[in-house]
């Protein structure tokens, strides 16, 4: 089996790579590692943008950012073949900084272009978001590009949140002083001590895919997603449902009052290009 090969396994969860053979396999891990080096200093990666929905309406209301590697030798390959591994090593902090860079480029980009400015929705990883220097990376990023702050939400994952708490809160604080938002990614999947939650002062819960998956055939998921989006309710958040590949599962969100929506069933993440006609106004290329 090719290390790039994707295998999808029971719930709606992937696994790639062969950890306990990569693990062993120093050589192995240490060539992905180099090429993954490579793809960032040589422009190998790019940002896929995934539309968000208003539950009422069906427009677009926001963008996610979501990392690609182009590799020379294997296509495009998707970030969960690669994140972990950069995980592992220093390499997610530059892979991080690179994607960061990237978003507010593009932005950049399409507001020179005179389309609307949208929020783009950036993935940190669970090593960045207890140091500072992501703090620092956004500053100056907002010092080159002034108008950014506010188009600007970061996803942390509530596990990686859960794993330090007092420090993610710390620099989640200075990121949201310095203008931006905040959401909760993959919210239920791991433990959140809502004293934390509260004093977290992010803006948005996104309920984890695995609970809207089910939503319509499994009575826990549904009651998962229902208490998930009256919680944000009551704590003034925003709510966002990932994965939704069904009109039934738009429908019975939008009765229990969720009011943004991403899945397949709207849009899978494309190409800046794409996303720029289909969803900005921008004239065909
Ligand atoms: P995530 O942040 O939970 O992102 C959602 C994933 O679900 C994306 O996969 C997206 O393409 C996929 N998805 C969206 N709608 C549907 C749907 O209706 N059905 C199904 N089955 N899947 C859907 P993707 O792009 O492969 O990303 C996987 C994970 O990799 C992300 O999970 C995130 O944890 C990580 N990741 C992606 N981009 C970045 C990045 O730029 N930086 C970092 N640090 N992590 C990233
Ligand atoms: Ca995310
Ligand atoms: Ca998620
Ligand atoms: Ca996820």
């Amino acid at each position: 089996i090719s290390l790039y090969e994707a295998k999808k396994s029971g719930k709606g969860c992937f696994v790639f790579w062969q950890r306990s053979f990569l693990k062993d396999s120093t050589p192995e891990r240490m060539r992905i590692e180099s090429e993954l080096r490579d793809a960032i200093d040589g422009n190998q990666l790019l940002m896929h943008y995934q539309p968000k929905i208003d539950a009422e309406t069906g427009q677009v209301t926001g963008l996610e950012a979501l990392v690609r590697w182009n590799h020379p030798r294997h296509g495009l390959i998707y970030p969960d073949s690669f994140i972990s591994i950069a995980e592992e090593s220093n390499i997610i902090l530059e892979l991080d900084r690179w994607v960061i860079n990237a978003v507010a480029y593009q932005q950049k980009i399409w507001k020179e272009m005179g389309l609307p400015l949208m929020t783009v929705s950036v993935n940190i990883s669970a090593s960045h978001i207890t140091r500072m220097e992501l703090v620092t990376i956004f500053e100056e990023l907002f010092q080159r590009y002034p108008f950014l702050p506010h188009c600007i939400d970061v996803e942390l994952t509530e596990t990686a949140i859960m794993a330090n708490p007092d420090r993610a809160t710390e620099v989640l604080n200075c990121l949201l002083a310095l203008g931006v938002k905040a959401s909760v990614d993959d919210f239920g999947s791991g433990y959140t001590s809502l004293g934390y939650l509260k004093k977290l002062n992010a803006n948005t819960l996104k309920i984890d895919r695995s609970f809207i998956d089910g939503i319509t055939a499994d009575d826990y998921d549904r009651d998962v997603a229902r208490a998930i989006i009256a919680l944000a309710t009551s704590m003034s958040m925003d709510v966002v449902a990932e994965g939704v590949e069904t009109m039934e599962q738009w429908d019975l969100l939008r009765s229990f009052g969720c009011q943004y929506l991403q899945g397949y069933y709207f849009s899978r993440p494309k190409s800046a290009a794409e996303i720029a006609e289909i969803y900005l106004g921008a004239d065909p290329l």
